[in-house]
């Protein structure tokens, strides 16, 4: 088995194959260290939006990141179908933002002014598009561009067309040690073998804290436990993804709806509780009446990882070591991974790069700020 290569990533969830598939595009040894099955953790429990508009309020280097991100999900969709023969079932249908009063519609209706990409729809207009959803809405902001893929197979694609592309791919083989060689190289000490890197990439989620803390940084990940359930029904024919209060339901194109998501704190546990598919079922009925006779077909719960910010952590070893992080992505690892992926090989090959995604991703952004 090889066990030299340029770059070793810890984690092969959807961050972690973005990054092996943009190296290994331009011809670098890479490796991945899974512990479980690859796309195994919050990546398989999330719905897919790529919520750029509808999650993050600030035009910050947050949001542009996310618009880039987003945008680059149209290059993915043909470039890795071509090299995998994996559909990432990207869907570009836009998304609902609902008010159910009168202050919420008013609220929405202010974001329109500033914000180029969105359109308020009256009630009469979202109902002829959407007649599944109650009447007793009072419109919804549109946001064209927020559309949905499914995260299981997007990593799966990364996953092929890296393999494809002259990556290593280890499965059910956990990362427990890492130790600095006399060559300053690195080496990720697992149950089966010792292999020697020289760059490594920390991209295993809400389990990354551990490799924080065993690099001597301080930079937490907590995990916010998301439970979601899955339905089908012949009475609900809803095209957009609709988003009220937290909540969302995805119309995924095999006729499933997915709807999510809780978020309980600091909470380790990925089996979904009564009460929580109970809080979302709640939340659902009112936009949805006819919710009530659909077919329950899954429930599941997953780990964000979230940072003391909730944006992610994506850069290099504030030292200088060939240490690189891309891990926090907390809400939006679906929307992100493909701008991450770009990123992390930009800094591992050197070239330049947004210094405004660099500070504000910096895994000592928070020292720097209250120095
Ligand atoms: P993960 O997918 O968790 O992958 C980390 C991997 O590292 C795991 O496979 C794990 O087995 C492995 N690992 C752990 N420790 C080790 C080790 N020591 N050695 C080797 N491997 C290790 N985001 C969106 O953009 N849109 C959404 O609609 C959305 N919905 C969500 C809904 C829910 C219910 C949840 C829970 C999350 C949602 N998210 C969404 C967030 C998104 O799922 C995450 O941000 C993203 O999956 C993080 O990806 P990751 O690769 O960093 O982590």
């Amino acid at each position: 088995m090889k066990t030299q290569f340029e770059v070793g990533i810890i984690g092969g969830g959807i961050i972690g194959q973005s990054i092996a598939y943009q190296l290994a595009k331009e011809g670098v040894s890479v490796l991945i260290l899974e512990s479980n099955k690859i796309g195994n953790g919050a990546t398989s429990a999330a719905a897919g939006m790529l919520g750029a508009n509808s999650e993050l309020e600030n035009n910050d280097a947050f949001f542009q990141f996310a618009k880039e991100s987003q945008q680059h999900y149209h290059v993915l969709r043909d470039e890795l179908s071509q090299i995998s023969q994996i559909n990432i079932q990207f869907v570009d249908k836009g998304m609902y933002k609902l008010a159910m009063t009168d202050a919420e519609a008013s609220a929405l209706k202010d974001v329109v002014k500033y914000h180029e990409s969105v359109e308020w729809h009256s009630k009469e207009v979202v109902l002829e598009s959407e007649p599944t959803l109650s009447a007793t809405i009072k419109g919804a902001l549109y946001i064209p561009e927020d559309g949905h893929v499914s995260p299981y197979h997007v990593c799966a694609a990364f996953s092929k067309s890296a393999r494809l592309l002259g990556a290593t791919i280890l499965e059910n083989t956990p990362v427990h040690e890492i130790k600095k060689t006399v060559t300053n190289e690195y080496t990720l000490s697992t149950p089966v073998t010792d292999f020697v890197c020289k760059n490594i990439v920390i991209a295993n989620g809400v389990w990354s804290g551990h490799f924080f803390k065993k690099l001597g940084l301080d930079a937490g990940i907590n995990p916010v436990k998301g439970e979601c359930l899955s339905i089908k029904s012949n009475d609900i024919g809803l095209e957009k993804t609709i988003f009220y209060d937290h909540c969302y339901i995805v119309p995924k194109g095999d006729g499933r709806f997915v709807i999510g998501a809780t978020m309980v704190e600091d909470d380790w546990s990925t089996v979904p509780t009564i009460g929580g598919i109970q809080s979302l079922i709640e939340k659902v009925t009112p936009i949805i009446p006819s919710i009530s006779s659909a077919q329950l077909i899954d429930t599941w719960a997953g780990l964000r990882p979230q940072t003391i910010d909730g944006k992610p952590y994506i850069g290099q070893h504030p030292e200088g070591e060939n240490i690189y992080f891309a891990t926090g992505h907390y809400r939006n690892g679906i929307l992100l991974a493909p701008k991450t992926g770009l990123m992390i090989r930009d800094l591992i090959l050197n070239r330049k790069q947004n210094e405004d995604y660099v500070k504000a991703f910096s895994v000592n952004r928070l020292q720097v700020q209250t120095m």
